[in-house]
């Protein structure tokens, strides 16, 4: 992945993808003092940039660091790199992390670095293929008490339990994994948020120890412009035997369906469907779309 062509925007300059480097003794890598974002861009535009921008700048408050450029800088530093890397379609990664000047837990004077990079991603977008689901299986993990991490935070930390969770379903043969949280009710998957239908109306559970995704709030308020009512609440792993339906949603994932959960069984049908259409129509630009 390092080896790619192109460039990445680092701390304010354009350099050649390959010279995008750091030291081994960076805080970030040491102690995770990091955060990131993920973004993708239709037609050409990236899909709520400022909204994720802002959601960078706050993980890394959470976190107890500033980043040294506004959300209206990082802004255009994505809609220059966009242009310069010459895609309409793709994946956006910002990060920001403490630096290599001091090593230690503390690193109060570490400089902030930033850093984004924009490639080809595809998206699974071959409605009838992805209208089957994916599987998932029930990690181990559970993600972790509000007063045991900072889960407001997209703070790279914190997916140490995912990466470790997504490996464990994938040597079983799964696509990815549901994760409970640390009271045992269903939160989200290891890099989306969750959903179920029954009888027509959406639940999803409250996102109180986990991400409130961007894609998660667009797409309920599409759910909702539908007219389908849209629950959050606790939800026990024991009902998910009672929902037909089931979908993720992310910046990644966009609107991808889910048909099997450990031994829980779903038919992604006319809500996942309307949904994953209804967000492709959201997400490009009114003049593309209307082509
Ligand atoms: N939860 C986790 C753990 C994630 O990594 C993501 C992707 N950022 C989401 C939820 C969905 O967030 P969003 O819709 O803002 O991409």
């Amino acid at each position: 992945f390092d080896q790619m062509e192109g460039q990445i925007w680092f701390n304010g300059e354009f350099v050649d993808w390959r010279d995008a480097k750091i030291h081994v003794l960076t805080h970030g890598l040491h102690y995770a003092s990091a955060v990131f974002e993920g973004e993708r861009a239709y037609g050409g535009r990236i899909f709520k940039l400022t909204e994720h921008n802002r959601r960078l700048h706050r993980s890394a408050e959470i976190l107890g660091f500033k980043i040294p450029y506004s959300v209206e800088e990082l802004d255009a530093a994505s809609i220059e790199l966009l242009e310069r890397q010459g895609f309409s379609e793709a994946y956006v990664r910002p990060v920001a992390w403490r630096g290599s000047e001091m090593m230690g837990v503390s690193a109060q004077h570490n400089r902030i670095n930033v850093a984004i990079a924009i490639w080809q991603w595809g998206s699974y977008f071959n409605p009838a293929e992805k209208l089957k689901g994916i599987r998932l299986d029930i990690a181990e993990y559970r993600r972790p008490d509000p007063r045991t991490a900072p889960c407001e935070s997209k703070a790279a930390g914190l997916y140490m339990i995912c990466t470790i969770s997504k490996h464990a379903a994938e040597a079983k043969g799964y696509a990815d994994a549901m994760m409970l949280d640390y009271r045992g009710q269903v939160a989200e998957a290891t890099g989306a948020n969750i959903f179920f239908v029954k009888d027509g109306v959406i639940h999803t559970p409250t996102p109180d120890c986990f991400l409130n995704g961007i894609t998660r709030q667009t797409v309920i308020e599409l759910a909702r412009r539908r007219g389908y009512q849209v629950v959050e609440r606790a939800i026990m792993p024991e009902e998910l035997s009672t929902f037909s339906e089931c979908f993720l949603t992310g910046s990644a994932a966009e609107v991808t369906p889910v048909s099997e959960i450990g031994p829980y069984r779903f038919t992604p049908s006319t809500v996942c469907e309307t949904l994953m259409n209804d967000y492709r129509k959201e997400v490009y630009p009114v003049a593309a779309a209307a082509e």
